[in-house]
């Protein structure tokens, strides 16, 4: 069923400490009975800390990425189990840093996500297009490439473990925003294709996120477009009162 979403994303942000402090101050301020689930994704370090610290509380953790396999010579590397084994049940994939700095490509990515879904975790799946493709008109192809070699290959009965993030490059970080239009037309063209490939169930089921430079004056502006079922939040976050207003715009 489709489900309403903010997810937190720190990247390399936050030590143990600092880790500890966001967290209860989260704890303290986001109400307890919210329909909306609330995911926040600390380093790989801080995540077996964050989990046992969240356990008795509605917010989940997951992780920021991991390895496609079991386990093995992989030096720096973090695998399913070891997620599993410390309780963390989601992961964040295909984020666009990991794509554009650790050269992750939609095959690795179609990797992970088998591996992640035999390990029977939620993938929060993330693609969008950078700024030259929007410019030469090009953001449907390649947002609708990314998902056909990403996570076209799973039957549609996995696609019940999958949260989509469409996140435009151009507006990570950057302080830019799709437009609630911009971000309503690129979710609708989303769902459409999955619909074409699963048909409407899958399609009006799966949860589709929102992701760049979201903040609590935006927020509830995109959140009110019916194909956009929440946000993956980065810069805004780290701070506890943004991230809760956020979490509150919904
Ligand atoms: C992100 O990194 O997923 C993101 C959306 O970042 P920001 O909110 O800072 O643009």
């Amino acid at each position: 069923m489709r489900q309403k979403i903010v997810a937190g994303n720190w990247k390399m942000h936050k030590n143990a400490e600092e880790t500890e402090d966001l967290l209860n101050e989260l704890i303290d301020k986001i109400p307890t009975d919210l329909d909306q689930r609330v995911i926040v994704a600390p380093t790989f370090v801080n995540l077996s800390a964050a989990a046992d610290h969240l356990e008795f509380t509605p917010i989940e953790v997951a992780a920021q990425n991991m390895h496609q396999a079991e386990g093995g010579a992989f030096t720096g590397e973090i695998s399913a189990g070891m997620l599993e084994s410390v309780g963390v049940r989601i992961v964040i994939l295909g984020h666009s840093e990991r794509r554009a700095y650790f050269h992750e490509t939609d095959a690795l990515l179609a990797a992970k996500v088998d591996t992640a879904l035999k390990h029977e975790m939620e993938v929060i799946f993330c693609f969008g297009e950078e700024l030259k493709d929007r410019h030469a008109g090009q953001h449907f192809n390649v947002v609708e490439n990314q998902l056909k070699d990403g996570l076209f290959h799973l039957e549609a009965s996995a696609w019940k473990n999958i949260i989509l993030a469409y996140e435009p490059v151009w507006a990570i970080g950057t302080g830019e925003t799709a437009s609630p239009e911009q971000a309503q037309e690129m979710h609708e063209f989303i769902r459409d294709i999955i619909r074409k490939n699963y048909g409407n169930t899958v399609a009006e089921d799966v949860s589709i996120l929102y992701g760049g430079s979201v903040k609590p004056e935006n927020a509830a502006e995109i959140f009110s477009k019916p194909d956009v079922d929440g946000g993956l939040i980065g810069g805004a976050a780290l701070k506890s009162d943004d991230f809760t207003k956020i979490v509150l715009a919904i």
